[in-house]
């Protein structure tokens, strides 16, 4: 069966889809101020045109906290340890409500010693990185964050998965321009995009993943039923998912991908995992002019005919949906409105 491609026929304005979201974590056993978080984080994904971490996630995240697998309540426990690390237990709740919870002593250990870094163990993270990062490129500063997550990918040559699609991000000011933001899966493609061709019939490219023997495959319904995905890049690539294994899953002391057990939470969808967020005063490398540099180096890059920077298309559409409003399908807003307890 081939799935219609969905019309985006309305708009919202952002305030009134980050309420309905928020009423929607409420309603399904989070904290008030875990859903404002999530709920802001969510609706700027899908302002941003970031869609695989938008309003697609909604039904994973309601399934997730009804099957008890995350605890919507918990309370993030944040240690500052020494003059630059920041030690957080998430406590089997979201990264992002620790990422807040911590946000005060990573800034004020950035300030003192010119670099923080945050360790964020029994944590859920289900959306993009970028949001993580941009923040403290806005405040001039450097951020890189990589998170582990459920183990569906395969390291090069392997033939059972090891590593999740094991995402990291960076993000840099840029002199009088938009931060620089690069925010990607280290898999060949994300797991969303299998789903969809999936759903549309459409085989995958060659390379993409495996099937559950661990043979190639170009079928995306055998790399979803036991099989895997590959890491992009070749060896190089898979050497990058291995990096993020060790930065998320080692040193926070959180699980490795292949810990994850969803055994006894059906409905269960959000990788149980860690993240490790650095932060760094580029000043601090002694430069005078850090973001003078950046813009440069963007410069350069677009001189040399590449044809946007990472970040850029998001930034784009940033600025129609502040403009017009985000664009979202009629049936898929009225969804929302239902499971936010609004009348029909
Ligand atoms: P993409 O391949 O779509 O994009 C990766 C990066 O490349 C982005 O920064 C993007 O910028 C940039 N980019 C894309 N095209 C170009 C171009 N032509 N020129 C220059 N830059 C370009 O991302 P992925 O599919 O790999 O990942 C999608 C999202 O999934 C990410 O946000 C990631 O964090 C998230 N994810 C989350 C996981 C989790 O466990 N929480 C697991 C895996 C992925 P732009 O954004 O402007 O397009």
């Amino acid at each position: 069966m081939i799935k219609k491609k969905e019309t985006r026929d309305t708009r919202i304005s952002f305030h009134e889809l980050k309420s309905l979201l928020r009423a929607i974590f409420v309603n399904n056993g989070t904290a008030a101020e875990t859903a404002d978080i999530l709920a802001e984080n969510c609706a700027a994904c899908e302002r941003d045109g970031a869609l695989s971490h938008g309003i697609f996630r909604m039904p994973g995240y309601v399934d997730s906290l009804k099957s008890g697998w995350v605890d919507g309540l918990a309370v993030p426990d944040v240690t500052r340890f020494g003059p630059s690390f920041i030690r957080i237990d998430a406590r089997n709740g979201f990264a992002q409500r620790s990422l807040a919870a911590a946000d005060p002593l990573i800034r004020s250990a950035v300030r003192e010693t010119g670099i923080a870094v945050a360790a964020i163990r029994n944590s859920h993270h289900f959306s993009a990185l970028w949001p993580d990062v941009e923040p403290f490129a806005l405040s001039g500063h450097m951020a890189i964050t990589a998170v582990n997550g459920l183990a569906n990918v395969v390291p090069h040559g392997g033939r059972q998965a090891v590593y999740g699609t094991n995402p990291i991000a960076f993000a840099v000011p840029v002199e009088n321009a938009e931060p620089l933001v690069v925010d990607q899966a280290t898999s060949v493609m994300a797991n969303g995009e299998i789903r969809l061709h999936a759903l549309a019939g459409k085989p995958v490219p060659d390379g993409t993943g495996v099937d559950r023997e661990g043979n190639h495959t170009t079928d995306p319904l055998a790399i979803l039923a036991g099989g895997a995905l590959n890491t992009f890049g070749g060896y190089k690539g898979s050497s990058i998912a291995l990096f993020v294994e060790i930065l998320a899953g080692a040193i926070t002391s959180g699980q490795f991908s292949f810990e994850n057990d969803f055994t006894g939470f059906p409905g269960a969808q959000t990788p149980k995992a860690g993240q490790l967020l650095i932060v760094i005063d580029g000043n601090w490398g002694g430069s005078t002019n850090f973001e003078a540099r950046l813009a440069h180096l963007c410069t350069q890059l677009i001189d040399a005919g590449q044809d946007r920077l990472p970040g850029a298309r998001r930034f784009a559409n940033r600025s129609v949906a502040e403009r017009f409003g985000i664009p979202i399908a009629q049936d898929k807003l009225q969804g929302l409105r239902m499971l936010a307890g609004e009348e029909p």
